[in-house]
């Protein structure tokens, strides 16, 4: 283990609710909802909500997670403006595919009810192959359901190819999860020029591509290209963290009648938050050294 992982597990929760705090809505569902609506109608951006939650392992704790999700639902269900993230390590696939596959039908089939969309996030290596199976098998049935690929991956190009005929809402971004080098690319540069092609190739294929970085140049770049493209500005969207400091970028995305939408976490319980949130920081250490930057503006 290296030393930059053993810090952070041993970092106490305090300090990292305090390096968290910037990201996070707040807790319960209310603190997400407060921020979704907040955003909208101060700056007009769009949210996709999602509760912090770390691995679950009993059927007791999964079932509570979905009872939130389908609670999330409800609470947001008005807000077009709004949609939910949610993660398969949080909904059974400890457990078996079919039982973590049928609580994410649970939780879209509730959505689209209210015509909201729902995206499944997408974590390590690991679970690519059944991420995507399970994404495959319910949007057959429902449309209001999307995919997070992740463009460091050599994997993601065939993908994307065989992502599904009808077209898909897909969150394109680098990746949180450091992967071995024999099968995703080690450089950021090169993950973001790949990024890049990626855009292009969801929309050669039908897709509407969520484009998540807060690289300014890349959005640019993205920008650029889709102007000349000619393609509708409802064909798809920029996506950023809560807490990343881009007020600027998502003022000029606004601006230009583009959709930019912010990932908004909140905690139902900050035990499980820290989990969580060590778990991400231990998957991608620099994101340590960013948050210190933009708390203290060095
Ligand atoms: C809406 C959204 C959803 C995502 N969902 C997933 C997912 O499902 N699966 C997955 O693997 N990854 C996901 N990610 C994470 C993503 O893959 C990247 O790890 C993350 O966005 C950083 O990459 P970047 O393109 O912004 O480039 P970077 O080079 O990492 O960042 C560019 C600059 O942005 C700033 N910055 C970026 N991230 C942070 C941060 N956390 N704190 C402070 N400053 C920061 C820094 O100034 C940095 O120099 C998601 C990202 C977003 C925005």
């Amino acid at each position: 283990m290296d030393l930059k992982r053993t810090i952070i597990d041993l970092m106490p929760g305090p300090l990292v609710r305090t390096f968290a705090s910037p990201y996070i809505a707040g807790k319960g569902i209310g603190a997400g909802v407060a921020k979704a609506d907040d955003l909208h109608s101060k700056l007009g951006i769009y949210s996709t909500v999602d509760l912090l939650a770390e691995e679950v392992f009993s059927r007791k704790d999964v079932e509570a997670t979905v009872q939130i999700y389908l609670r999330m639902v409800e609470a947001l269900k008005d807000r077009p403006f709004a949609s939910i993230s949610l993660k398969p390590t949080s909904l059974g696939i400890n457990e078996s595919e079919a039982y973590c596959q049928e609580n994410l039908r649970r939780i879209v089939a509730a959505a689209a009810q209210h015509g909201m969309h729902i995206t499944l996030d997408m974590e390590d290596r690991h679970f690519t192959d059944v991420t995507l199976r399970m994404f495959k098998a319910i949007r057959n049935e429902f449309d209001n359901f999307g995919i997070v690929l992740q463009s460091r991956l050599f994997r993601t190009t065939e993908d994307i190819k065989a992502l599904h005929a009808k077209p898909c809402k897909v969150r394109i971004c680098i990746g949180i999860y450091r992967e071995p080098a024999d099968v995703a690319l080690q450089d950021k540069a090169d993950m973001k020029a790949k990024l890049f092609e990626h855009v292009q190739l969801l929309l050669d294929h039908g897709h509407y591509p969520e484009i998540a970085t807060h690289e300014e140049s890349l959005i640019h770049r993205c920008m650029e290209y889709l102007d000349k493209r000619g393609v509708p500005k409802d064909a798809y969207e920029f996506q950023m963290l809560l807490g990343v400091p881009r007020t600027e970028m998502q003022k000029e995305i606004v601006k230009r009648g583009q959709i930019v939408r912010l990932y908004v976490p909140f905690a139902e319980d900050w035990k499980y938050a820290v989990h969580y949130l060590k778990r991400r920081l231990a998957a991608n250490p620099a994101m340590a050294v960013m948050v210190m930057k933009n708390m203290f503006g060095s």
